[in-house]
């Protein structure tokens, strides 16, 4: 494969810009190797600087829902886009969006649009202690809620795949009253809550844990922490920036009937432009300003193109048997990824929940990863690396870390997937031999 293009372009792009990128994983640095400057995307598939063509499975980290370049969504922006991008005044289309998430999404009552995820936890987060007179924070380790200061303790995405515990420039003051615990580690929750049972402002999960690769919740485990939280009057913050539309198209505390008080969205929601969003109870979100004495703006939020470009997503996702479609391509794939590994012998754990997925490489055969500290042990991040470069070599775009989550769209045929299948299948057996 050639590849001289994207080199150059790395080369230039690590000149200006601090590792070459805009976020840390795309610099390909837990696997090795040049990332793939993208030229284009259509469908299931996305083109590089040299012309090479890959079956893509990271899908801009889990917003194209419905691929790349959808008619729908490409028609309304382009509509939308010659009466002008942002007017910093409101529209329609705010409210539009705003009413179709809320009848979508069983928890939400009210909603307040921003610019990303991690301006969604932060500013619910927020919310939380303005509205219980609360400081402290429950976070579970390998979660990643963005890179608000006071969420980058034990943070997973990039924070795990680069090994940071934490990030310098963070004030010890600001994550003073963030307290952590494994995921999946009920017990550990409720010890906080007795040696702090004012204090807890919220907890805040995320509903699987697809930031330090995809480690499905306990059964009972989303459900105790809501528990825990009414019983202690803290807010239970479920983050759906990932699982939101992906899980189920009301998100995983539709499919798994959670009562969040708030619910962080993101990625889906603006089809492939920039959002994030916090939501829930009336009661709570009304102490946003301005209806409130929450302060929290944004000179691009909810605007046009976003909107327009959710609206499109979300309508289409939401015809029937798309959704379905689409989760049964997803357990098919990963279905025959476990087929693949099985019949060469390579301990594998794989996952997935509606158009998610996910799979580990083990170190040993019969370990289970649960939780942070157990990925951080058993993960197979060598083999998982050579496996990647073997995929992309062969045209299959997977994430370049072992810990991240894979995802599907509704434009994946039968055919891409089987050929994926083939293709791991191959790989794997060169792995092995
Ligand atoms: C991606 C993600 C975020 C951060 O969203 P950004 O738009 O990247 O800021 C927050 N929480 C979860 C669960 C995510 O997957």
């Amino acid at each position: 494969m050639n590849t001289t293009q994207s080199e150059a372009l790395f080369a230039k792009a690590q000149e200006l810009i601090p590792g070459g990128v805009n976020s840390p994983v795309r610099a390909f640095r837990s696997v090795g190797g040049t990332p793939r400057f993208i030229e284009r995307g259509e469908g299931a598939c996305i083109w590089d600087a040299d012309g090479n063509r890959y079956i893509d499975y990271v899908l801009s980290w889990g917003p194209l829902v419905l691929g790349h370049a959808h008619p729908k969504v490409v028609a309304a922006l382009q509509n939308a886009l010659t009466r002008g991008t942002s007017y910093g005044a409101p529209t329609a289309l705010e409210t539009e969006l705003a009413e179709l998430v809320i009848d979508t999404v069983p928890s939400i009552e009210m909603i307040r649009f921003v610019n990303s995820g991690t301006e969604a936890t932060m500013s619910a987060l927020r919310l939380a202690r303005a509205f219980t007179g609360r400081e402290m924070i429950i976070k579970m380790a390998g979660c990643y809620h963005g890179h608000a200061d006071m969420l980058l303790v034990q943070a997973g995405s990039g924070v795990a795949t680069l090994g940071l515990p934490d990030s310098p420039g963070v004030p010890a003051s600001t994550t003073a009253k963030t307290l952590t615990v494994e995921f999946n580690d009920l017990e550990g929750i409720q010890v906080l809550f007795e040696e702090h049972p004012n204090e807890i402002a919220a907890v805040i999960v995320e509903p699987i844990a697809a930031n330090m690769g995809f480690v499905l919740p306990q059964e009972g485990y989303l459900q105790g922490i809501q528990s825990l939280c009414r019983q202690y009057g803290t807010l239970f913050i479920l983050d759906e920036v990932m699982t939101g539309f992906r899980v189920a198209p009301g998100g995983a505390q539709a499919a798994w009937n959670l009562d969040p008080d708030i619910t962080c969205l993101g990625k889906v929601i603006g089809g492939g432009l920039p959002v994030g969003a916090y939501a829930g109870k009336r009661e709570i979100m009304k102490m946003v300003a301005p209806s409130g004495s929450m302060y929290q703006a944004g000179t691009l939020s909810g605007n046009p193109l976003a909107m327009t470009a959710g609206l499109a997503t979300i309508h289409a996702l939401l015809e029937p048997n798309v959704f379905e479609t689409m989760a049964k391509s997803t357990t098919t794939l990963i279905e025959g990824i476990q087929a693949a590994a099985d019949s060469v012998n390579l301990p594998i754990q794989v996952g997935c929940a509606g158009s998610m997925f996910g799979f580990y490489f083990l170190k040993e055969k019969g370990t289970f990863i649960n939780d942070y500290a157990v990925a951080k042990r058993y993960a197979h991040t060598e083999r998982y690396a050579k496996f990647f470069h073997a995929m992309l070599e062969a045209g299959v775009y997977l994430a370049p870390s072992q810990f991240e989550a894979g995802f599907m769209s509704s434009v994946h045929s039968e055919e891409i997937i089987q050929q994926t299948i083939q293709t791991a299948s191959r790989v794997m057996k060169q792995l092995t031999a």
